[in-house]
């Protein structure tokens, strides 16, 4: 039986609905979750299914910025033994037997968190869902979206991720993998634990605000590149947010009625610190995976092993992106305020560039606008036919112009990269300056195409044959993902890749955004291949390398993953159309 039946949430209250079915009237109790923070999305009717047990449960473990090697690294080394036992076990011989460590799945375009996680959690690429990075531009709505600022510090989006304002899940434009579970078994329950997409969950489980509130803050620079202080790059804060995800999580399951049939855990201090640790990102993440995340992940597995939850549940686990080292230092930081950073270059080159601050009032009177995602950044120009004069705001509605407005935003940047006239600093920091042929936004984009020079512009694909890059992976295929689409426009107008991650050590790299320890969101294999691990202690290896192969096919991508959570919940017939309007 899988209702646990144990004393209610304490702080469990009960409100009081009615509901009409057919002929007659009855009263309606729903439960309402008030513990801490946590909010109850959706009311499930006194007498309705608590859940919805003939399919298998699955638990979604998500990490942020750990990338494949890493992390199987330390599992067959047998240096996560908790982590190991909720994959069903390790043997003396380092073997798992129940679980398929998948070597193929490779993040999206950006490698970052905002374009990574709705890609997961919709199967749905970004041109398609809308969200296209950490930050973007809405060029028909003239809005900047930025559920994790990088141009400016302003922590209060990403806060509203959780709360009733679901900034995150109100950027999307698709329905999401829980919606979509939930169509097709109206009973199923299903719980977030501090994930930014959450449409369709049951409960969102949110740990103590100002532990996350806290261990944010710390991790983001002010305008000037510095950090609260230095004693404040200790891991402790990362520490407190990511047992009190836990700990939310066993206080639910502890007290709730049922553990639900999907439980999704987030566990995003690994990233945070190793964007500051100065140990560099590897032996940081090393040492917070080991010591942190393992013990968090043994008290998870003794609480489902307890309740009997373990035996047949699918365990999940994938991360959003890698990390790279960087030089901490404003050389090779492009930032928003040294005078030879990126918005200089369209200032010189004629633009007006939009402020770095989330909102600007609608009449604000701005040409270009930057957004950063570390390794990369979109630049977003209007038709500046609409808005010569000073003063006067653009019709951001328009599509720009190709030559006079795309071209020479492009034109501005590879010659700052190239010759470092006017802004010295750019000087040998863009690997790729891409651009295409704009298109109205209501309709689908074209593909991204290198920027040589002014009569030279090469696909993708026959640009990167004759300039190899060894270290980048599916470059032209996930630029697709992100570009290529009905929103596909909202990756910009010029798409600037920086030297990073096609280079060896960290001095010769560059990264959107102020100076920190490590960055990601590059095309490379060290911030793309991310870990994918499918596990069932009922499951022999074998048998779940062959179902996780056939999910992923030939194009094993992050949209992918949905497809997985889809067939391990409804097996051979899961590929159903969704029907839902988000
Ligand atoms: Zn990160």
């Amino acid at each position: 039986v899988r209702v646990i039946r144990s004393a209610l949430i304490g702080a469990l209250s009960l409100a009081v609905s009615i509901a009409s079915f057919g002929c007659g009237t009855a009263t309606q109790i729903s439960r309402i979750i008030v513990a801490g923070d946590s909010r109850q999305l959706r009311e499930r009717p006194e007498g309705a299914a608590l859940g919805s047990p003939t399919r298998p449960p699955i638990l979604f473990v998500a990490l942020d910025g750990v990338d494949r090697d890493l992390l199987y690294d330390l599992l067959r080394k047998g240096e996560l033994p908790h982590f190991a036992e909720l994959l069903g076990g390790r043997s003396a011989t380092g073997a798992f037997a129940h679980a398929h460590f998948d070597d193929t799945l490779l993040a999206t375009l950006p490698s970052s968190t905002m374009a990574a996680w709705p890609t997961v959690l919709t199967g749905k690429t970004p041109a398609e869902h809308g969200m296209t990075g950490n930050e973007y531009f809405i060029r028909e709505k003239l809005r900047f979206a930025a559920p994790v600022p990088v141009t400016f510090k302003d922590s209060a989006p990403t806060l509203g991720i959780f709360t009733s304002d679901e900034y995150a899940n109100r950027l999307l434009e698709v329905p999401t993998v829980y919606q979509r579970m939930r169509e097709r078994d109206p009973d199923i329950s299903i719980w977030v634990a501090m994930h930014q997409i959450y449409t369709g969950a049951d409960a969102l489980l949110v740990a103590d605000r100002t532990a996350f509130a806290r261990a944010f803050e710390e991790t983001l620079k002010d305008a000037m590149g510095s950090l609260a202080g230095e004693e404040k790059r200790s891991r402790a804060v990362y520490e407190t947010l990511d047992s009190e995800v836990i700990g939310v999580v066993l206080d639910a399951s502890d007290h709730g009625e049922v553990v639900p049939d999907v439980l999704t855990v987030y566990l995003c201090g690994t990233d945070l610190y190793g964007h500051i640790a100065t140990e560099g990102p590897d032996e940081a993440r090393r040492s917070y995976l080991k010591e942190v995340v393992d013990p968090q992940l043994g008290k998870l597995v003794d609480a489902l092993r307890e309740h009997g939850e373990l035996e047949r549940r699918w365990v999940v686990v994938t991360a959003d992106h890698g990390h790279t080292q960087v030089v901490e230092d404003e050389r090779h930081a492009l930032s928003t305020t040294q005078k030879d950073d990126p918005p200089q270059v369209l200032v010189q080159a004629g633009f007006r560039v939009r402020p770095f601050q989330l909102d600007v009032p609608r009449d604000a009177d701005f040409q270009a606008v930057l957004a950063y995602q570390g390794a990369m950044a979109f630049v977003y120009v209007a038709d500046r036919s609409t808005c010569m004069e000073v003063g006067k705001p653009c019709n951001w509605e328009r599509a720009p112009r190709y030559r006079e407005d795309v071209l020479a935003a492009a034109e501005a940047f590879r010659s700052a990269s190239d010759e470092g006239l006017g802004t010295p600093g750019m000087k040998g920091t863009l690997d790729l300056v891409l651009v295409r042929e704009p298109r109205p936004f209501a309709e689908d984009d074209l593909p991204f195409q290198v920027y040589v020079g002014p009569e030279e512009i090469v696909p993708v694909g026959p640009y990167l044959a004759a300039h190899p890059h060894p270290d980048y992976v599916a470059v032209d295929e996930r630029l697709g993902d992100l570009a290529v689409g009905k929103h596909g426009e909202r990756a910009g107008d010029v798409l600037l890749i920086a030297h990073n991650g096609d280079r060896a050590t960290p001095d010769e790299r560059y990264y959107f955004a102020a100076p920190y320890q490590s960055w990601h969101g590059s095309p490379s294999r060290k911030d793309s291949e991310v870990p994918f691990i499918v596990a069932n202690a009922r499951e022999p290896a074998a048998s779940i390398a062959a179902r996780v192969r056939m999910v992923l096919g030939a194009t094993p991508r992050q949209q992918k993953v949905t497809d997985m959570l889809l067939s391990l919940r409804f097996g051979e017939d899961w590929a159903e159309p969704a029907r839902i309007d988000p």
